[in-house]
């Protein structure tokens, strides 16, 4: 660190992304990635644009948005993408967060569960935005009536990460209703694996934005696509903090890929079934295992071993050559968070734990 750092910025404590090792090495399951490639068409595809990068990039994405406007039933002004959803998120807490109509909620301006995806408290120190973080209930899921009536800026992700749960679209609403005169920020980075998408309340909620992302469902992680829907207002504030900070942050490339993925609708369903139809197979076999694994709509389990801890289970699959994720953190220690890959990588895992747990 050097001395002249900011102050704030030296207390920053960075996101950990997961371990990305060198292909092939491992059964990455660390992740939630997309085992599938994207269609034939798509990578065939960049090739052309890439012949064009000289020139700057659509600050509009028209393209991609066309599509993502048609096959989601929501209006062209209704969406911004971003580079990744993260980035989407980061201008959600520059235009939103600490404003006047937080004050109800005194030094805290933004309220999420204490165990979910861990960018939100790594954005709330850097934008120095004050959270509330709430405990999950017993079995891990969220219980609404922490957040309704927060006065505050509500951020959820459905499902939630890492446990997988997700509320229902009611569930939702009613949070909506509850915080009319603050944004409700519902992060869907993988409601396509089988949660109810709020996406198309956008349009009855003027207070709700709907964040998604390209890189689990869409097998685009490395291309970065993220996206907010939300009514056309809000796009706008979101815009003006994009166009007051990185105007080109969507390359030519990725909003290429992106359109190809919305439009191969055939290729999409396909990969989504196959990935449900494994994450439900694993985890009937995890429990006959003992295992006791929570009810997840999204693309990984999170699963807790009665008598084996979280540590030597990740240390033994990592002996296997197969990489999943776990966390440090008193109620999750000993769980383990495995990304769905395919069905012959499921395999590998359950044939690698039928061996530790056999001794
Ligand atoms: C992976 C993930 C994201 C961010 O994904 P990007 O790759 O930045 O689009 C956002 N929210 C949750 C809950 C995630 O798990």
């Amino acid at each position: 660190m050097s001395r002249f750092l900011t102050d704030s910025k030296s207390l920053l404590v960075k996101y950990v992304p997961g371990e990305q090792p060198k292909r092939g090495e491992f059964i990455k399951l660390n992740t939630n990635e997309s085992p599938f490639p994207l269609p034939k068409k798509a990578i065939l595809g960049v090739a052309d644009i890439a012949a064009e990068v000289n020139i700057y990039n659509d600050t509009g994405c028209t393209a991609l948005t066309e599509a993502f406007a048609k096959y989601y039933d929501v209006g062209q002004e209704n969406v911004i993408f971003s580079n990744g959803s993260d980035e989407v998120l980061a201008f959600c807490y520059l235009a939103f967060c600490n404003s006047k109509r937080d004050e109800f909620c005194g030094d805290k301006t933004i309220i999420y569960p204490e165990i979910t995806y861990g960018f939100y408290r790594v954005f709330s120190q850097l934008f120095e935005v004050g959270a509330k973080e709430i405990p999950l209930k017993e079995d891990f899921s969220i219980n609404i009536n922490d957040y309704i009536g927060a006065n505050c800026t509500v951020l959820l992700a459905n499902p939630n990460a890492p446990t997988g749960i997700a509320l229902s679209c009611e569930e939702i609403e009613q949070i909506i209703i509850g915080n009319p005169n603050n944004i409700v920020i519902i992060d869907e980075a993988y409601a396509a694996f089988g949660a109810t998408s709020v996406m198309q309340l956008t349009k009855k909620y003027k207070n709700l934005i709907v964040v998604g992302t390209f890189s689990k469902s869409r097998s685009m992680a490395g291309a970065r696509l993220g996206y907010a829907v939300a009514d056309a207002e809000l796009i706008d504030d979101l815009n003006r903090i994009k166009f007051s900070f990185n105007p080109y942050n969507v390359n030519s490339m990725t909003q290429f890929l992106g359109r190809i993925s919305i439009e191969d609708v055939d290729y999409y369903n396909d990969c989504i079934t196959k990935i449900i139809t494994e994450r439900e197979k694993f985890t009937e076999k995890l429990n006959s295992l003992g295992f006791k694994t929570l009810p997840s709509k999204a693309n990984f389990v999170f699963t807790k071993h009665p008598t084996i801890s979280g540590e030597e289970l990740y240390n033994r699959l990592r002996e296997d050559k197969i990489l999943v994720r776990r966390f440090d953190g008193t109620h999750i220690k000993d769980y383990l968070r495995i990304s769905i890959g395919t069905a012959s990588e499921m395999q590998l895992v359950v044939t690698s734990l039928e061996k530790i747990i056999n001794g």
